[in-house]
């Protein structure tokens, strides 16, 4: 869909040099962090207020022009390419912080600001914002995606950590979601709609999050494992025996090859959980000791663990990293990732039977998850320009969620579907798509919102842009 002549000139009177069609800031917004290709929009806004979203998205509604919100395009799904070109809303100037509710252990911040700017703000109130998608993203993309980390074993995903929100509708409409009531049974959860959207429904200007309490005493440790089994199995039996876990996190042996020659480690190549303990020094005392007990019962090695900060940050900040380590395995490769979700007693089952199907594929294949909460993503790294490559990545991928759908679980725990993982939407929803499919079109009758994302491809979606 090509811009015309009197909407660009509408939306350059209203945001000046912030409308731009400058190659390299297409570029810049053409794609995400994941495998998909590439797919430019026309031209890039970068609003700095609520009114002016609105004004863009009115100009762009009336003129049928796809927009795509763009928060800091680290999403991994093809969630912001332009698939059928338009305007791009790049709204990571909108990253004020507006309110921190100390008392009540709220923040209200624009949508723009990222996770890390949020608790570098907090640093000095003994509060932290706890979701950590392994990137730097924003609060209102990681709303968008339903976003989720480490800490979710523990906090919760943005499902549970979003209070309210300020969204612009398709139409322009400015609306309220929720408060900053930590309940609610006032109607439908609007907020909950939103959240996980994708950009698909309106546009989120304003987020409210929950806060927390800096934990008065933080333990990291690491255990190795003679096998990926054996690390599952005690993950299981942790959770269900309710110990209180802050994170834990599985790197199967492949892993730890990348990470130790991409953030200089020496860690022993074998399966490994990293966890942390957080809580009064007497609690995490006791989880530490049924831990170190559990680890001994599943073979595990000497729990190594320490309360140092920087050896802390160092041991997570590798584990952030490990999406950059795994690229670094291959020059000019991309990581085609994977984001299952099953119950947790049925984890074990799907990572074996997933590592089975794993056995005689010629590029190197990592697995990697927040076993606590029963996600693991496998990262193929494959030559984006070896078709064989490609249709062996889809086929384990394939595999991989029917496998998953049978066990109990999601297609995606945490990444979203963007239009990498639309065509499991069908299986996964069956005909519960058709209600989604409304609710999209009552919000979005002109079909203007991230066009082409979530709901799968339909013959009145306008086609695909990909270079
Ligand atoms: C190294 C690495 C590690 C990662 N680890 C994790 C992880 O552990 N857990 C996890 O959940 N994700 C992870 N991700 C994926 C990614 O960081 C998340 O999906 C994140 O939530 C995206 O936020 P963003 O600001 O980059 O959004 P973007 O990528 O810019 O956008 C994501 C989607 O949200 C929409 N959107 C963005 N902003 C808005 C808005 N204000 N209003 C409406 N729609 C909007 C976009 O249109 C798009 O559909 C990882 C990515 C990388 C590169």
């Amino acid at each position: 869909m090509k811009i015309d002549e009197t909407s660009k000139q509408e939306l350059v009177r209203i945001l000046g040099d912030r409308f731009t069609q400058n190659a390299v800031l297409i570029d810049q917004h053409a794609r995400g962090e994941g495998h998909l290709p590439a797919a430019p929009p026309e031209a890039v806004c970068f609003p700095v207020s609520t009114a002016e979203v609105s004004a863009i998205v009115k100009i762009c509604n009336g003129a049928r022009i796809p927009i795509v919100p763009w928060g800091a395009g680290t999403s991994l799904e093809g969630n912001v390419s332009a698939l059928s070109g338009g305007i791009c809303i790049d709204l990571s100037r909108m990253n004020d912080i507006r309110v921190v509710n100390a008392a009540d252990l709220d923040a209200t911040v624009g949508p723009g600001v990222t996770r890390k700017q949020l608790n570098l703000f907090l640093r000095d109130t003994g509060l932290f914002f706890p979701v950590d998608p392994g990137a730097d993203a924003t609060i209102g993309g990681m709303a968008a995606t339903r976003a989720s980390g480490t800490n979710a074993v523990r906090y919760g995903t943005m499902k549970a950590n979003v209070l309210a929100l300020e969204v612009v509708l398709p139409s322009g409409e400015v609306i309220r979601t929720g408060s900053r009531a930590r309940k609610s049974a006032a109607g439908y959860d609007l907020t909950s709609l939103f959240v996980g959207s994708e950009g698909t429904l309106g546009l989120i200007t304003e987020v409210t999050v929950k806060l927390y309490g800096v934990p008065e005493s933080i333990v990291s440790g690491v255990s190795h494992f003679q096998d990926v089994e054996s690390a599952v199995a005690l993950v299981t039996e942790m959770v269900q025996l309710g110990i209180p876990v802050a994170r834990v996190e599985l790197l199967d042996e492949q892993t730890i090859v990348a990470v130790n020659r991409y953030s200089k480690l020496d860690l022993p190549v074998a399966p490994t959980l990293f966890f942390e303990f957080h809580g009064s020094a007497a609690s995490v005392t006791d989880q530490v000791k049924q831990v170190s007990e559990l680890i001994e019962a599943h073979s595990g090695s000497k729990f190594m663990h320490s309360i140092d900060h920087e050896e802390r940050n160092r041991l997570w900040h590798a584990r952030h990293e490990a999406h950059y380590a795994l690229l670094a395995m291959r020059p000019n490769a991309r990581v085609y990732g994977t984001d299952a979700c099953v119950p947790i007693s049925r984890l074990a089952e799907c990572i074996r039977l997933t590592r089975e199907d794993l056995e005689r594929v010629p590029f190197f294949v990592s697995v990697i998850g927040h076993v606590g909460d029963g996600n693991f993503h496998l990262g193929m790294v494959i030559d984006p320009d070896d078709v064989n490559e490609w249709e062996l990545a889809e086929e384990i991928h394939d595999r991989l969620i029917e496998r998953t759908l049978t066990l109990g679980g999601t297609c995606s725990g945490e990444h979203g579907i963007g239009y990498g993982k639309a065509k499991y939407m069908h299986w996964e929803h069956k005909n519960a798509l058709g209600i989604m499919a409304i609710v999209k079109n009552a919000l979005d009758p002109n079909n203007v919102m991230n066009p082409g994302k979530i709901l799968p491809a339909s013959p009145e979606w306008p086609s695909r842009n990909l270079v």
